[in-house]
């Protein structure tokens, strides 16, 4: 049972060595619908004793038990069936997730779906994994073997549940490590959710384990956990800072999905349509809750009325509403704290800045953490709107005279997560793209992501690389083995 009924809502549990286990100070946190205010659930508070089981459960199952046992092919397969389970139940899913983040539904469902085919991706992958051969003298034989990292912690935020979850499971899993996984505090229910499938698809227990409970508490007790060989953590450079200090002190190895001020580039030659749509959809989708968000849109100076004049226009027809509503395309904000968080910047930016459109929160809504999709112009790229993520449905638009000024603006930064550039000049396209600082630069696009890409950031957006084989290797050590064929001693002593 994952969970008991209190006054119709539910209390979850914590998954550990394949039980649910309710937190040893027993104490909860409560799990807010951001559309209602509404506390939607309880769930267990992990703490220093509920870490130290979780880790004791993953490092059992690492060494010894089934799973160290399984092959390649058998990680596949309960990889493929996890995958299975999980598009079966893409409508309840996708049901809980935009209860509890506050996007739109049709955007769940696409999370749901995305989730589930990186749990296929990393299952057909999963036996694809090989050492080498090494070119030594002919008197030896030096090979490597590719071997799981161990126990990963994996720390996970708000804004894509399930799917920031299964970019951190699936390669584990198909690695052959085990796991603690972290969900963030406010939107924990679809992880919950999965736990209910590991045993039917063949996870043994404690390979998996589900700790809820705050940063500050159960997060920062894993990073220091001396049982953990690995830390994968997905949030705030803030946080990213502080995990790296903490994890040094055991040396345990990090890969780190910060957060990102992300250049959205337009230069007069792009088809005008689309770069209208894609300067919209790259910083509004998700609420403008996405790490890559194109939140910094540097539009040249000989378009620059006109292309704000568009951008305004067209927001004018992004629904807002209620998450479950099929026709809605933009949510509230996931929690109270984020809602006074982005509104304290629209207020700076009114300040630095002229408003196009929003600005505010909307009329319409009694309740719930809604927020005006906001663009502001004449933006200078020293304004704090320009610098700091906000995380929100807010564009920053700033001008730009000619390539070399747009790559000057777009480059200064402490990120570098991902960047766009919208031109017919395919000359022009990729002396840009060599030029920019970013993990990740699209071109006439903003915003699609392919698990079989890799996905990551340069500068302060991160280190290391998730999807494809990329974050597959972030969960393997490389284990150099010597021959020697040369039966004569070596005669040194
Ligand atoms: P945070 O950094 O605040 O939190 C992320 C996770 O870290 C949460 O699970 C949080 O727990 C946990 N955490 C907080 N403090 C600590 C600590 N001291 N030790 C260990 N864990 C801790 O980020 P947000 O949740 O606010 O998420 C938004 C951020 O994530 C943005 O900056 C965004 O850019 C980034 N992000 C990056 C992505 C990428 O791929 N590069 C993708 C998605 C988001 P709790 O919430 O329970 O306190």
């Amino acid at each position: 049972m994952s969970s008991s009924s209190k006054a119709s809502v539910q209390t979850y549990k914590n998954f550990i060595n394949g039980q649910w286990v309710t937190a040893a100070s027993g104490a909860t946190f409560p799990v807010y619908d951001p559309s209602t205010e509404e506390v939607i659930a309880q769930v267990a508070s992990a703490s220093a004793p509920d870490v130290d089981q979780a880790v004791a459960a993953a490092r059992a199952a690492f060494d010894s038990g089934p799973w160290p046992a399984t092959t390649a092919q058998d990680r596949g397969k309960v990889l493929y069936k996890l995958a299975e389970k999980i598009r079966a139940n893409t409508a309840h899913l996708a049901d809980i997730e935009c209860r509890n983040t506050g996007k739109p539904i049709v955007e769940a469902e696409y999370d749901i779906a995305d989730a589930a085919t990186c749990f296929e991706y990393y299952a057909g992958l999963a036996n694809k994994v090989m050492g080498h051969v090494n070119p030594v003298p002919a008197n030896a034989l030096s090979f490597t073997l590719r071997e799981p990292m161990g126990v990963a912690a994996q720390i996970i935020p708000w804004n894509y549940p399930l799917l920031m979850a299964a970019w951190k499971l699936a390669p584990a899993i198909a690695a052959g490590c085990t796991c603690i996984l972290k969900p963030a505090e406010q939107t924990p229910l679809t992880a919950i959710q999965i736990a209910n499938y590991f045993e039917e698809v063949g996870l043994p227990p404690g390979v998996v384990n589900i700790l809820n409970g705050l940063g500050e508490t159960a997060g920062a007790a894993l990073v220091a956990h001396h049982g953990v060989d690995k830390v994968a953590f997905t949030g705030s450079a803030a946080v990213g800072k502080i995990i790296v200090k903490s994890a040094a002190d055991t040396l345990k190895r990090v890969t780190l999905e910060l957060g990102g001020k992300s250049p959205n580039i337009f230069f007069p030659d792009a088809d005008w349509e689309a770069a209208v749509d894609g300067a919209l959809f790259g910083v509004f989708i998700n609420q403008g809750e996405v790490c890559s968000a194109g939140s910094r849109i540097l539009v040249e100076k000989s378009i620059y009325s006109k292309f704000v004049e568009a951008m305004t226009e067209k927001t004018k027809r992004i629904k807002l509403g209620a998450p479950l509503e099929r026709e809605t395309k933009m949510g509230p904000l996931v929690s109270k704290e984020h809602y006074d968080r982005v509104s304290s910047y629209l207020e700076i930016g009114k300040k630095e800045a002229k408003v196009a459109i929003g600005g505010g929160r909307p009329k319409q809504f009694g309740k719930g953490y809604y927020v005006e999709p906001t663009i502001f112009y004449d933006v200078k790229n020293s304004d704090r709107i320009a610098r700091e993520e906000i995380f929100g449905p807010v564009a920053s638009v700033i001008p730009f005279d000619g390539e070399s000024e747009a790559i000057r603006i777009a480059n200064d930064t402490p990120y570098g997560l991902a960047a766009a550039v919208w031109t017919r000049d395919i000359y022009k396209a990729f002396r840009v793209v060599k030029s920019l600082r970013a993990g990740i630069v699209w071109v006439n696009h903003m915003q699609p992501t392919y698990v079989e890409a890799p996905w990551g950031g340069y500068k302060q957006s991160g280190f290391g690389r998730e999807l494809g084989p990329w974050g597959l290797e972030e969960y393997l050590e490389t284990k150099q083995v010597f021959v020697n064929l040369d039966e004569t001693p070596i005669g040194w002593y």
